[in-house]
């Protein structure tokens, strides 16, 4: 699996849907993205065979692999990567700072470069 695009997320997929949160690197808000439901077509079955229920787990993992990176392509567009330490943040937590000629960085980082010159 690829890594994940902030440091902390966590998974709340069931057999029923995908889902997945992240958090801001800097404050740790919770930034969710969008549910996608698990449609497998299976059979509701009483008894399944050790094969079926190994052919389910693998179908499940790759549904899985594919709805995790989906979540991680769209938190990306909710959040912005620091220039300076490339932490992913949340917009409340992004500064566009002038020293980056534009660029955005987070608060901690904003607040070192302020810092910087202060003492410069
Ligand atoms: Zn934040
Ligand atoms: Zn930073």
């Amino acid at each position: 699996m690829l890594e994940p695009i902030t440091k902390k997320y966590t998974d709340e997929s069931s057999m029923k849907q995908f889902k997945f949160t992240f958090y801001c690197d800097c404050c740790g808000k919770a930034v969710p993205t969008q549910a996608y439901a698990y449609r497998n077509g299976f059979q509701k079955k009483t008894f399944l065979s050790n094969d079926e229920k190994e052919a389910r787990s693998i179908i499940y993992a790759s549904e899985h692999g594919k709805a995790y990176e989906r979540a991680n392509n769209e938190v990306r567009l909710n959040l912005n990567r620091c220039e300076l330490c490339t932490d992913m943040v949340c917009e409340d937590c992004s500064v566009y700072a002038e020293e980056l000629g534009g660029g955005v960085c987070c608060k901690k980082c904003a607040e070192k470069l302020q810092q910087e010159r202060k003492e410069s």
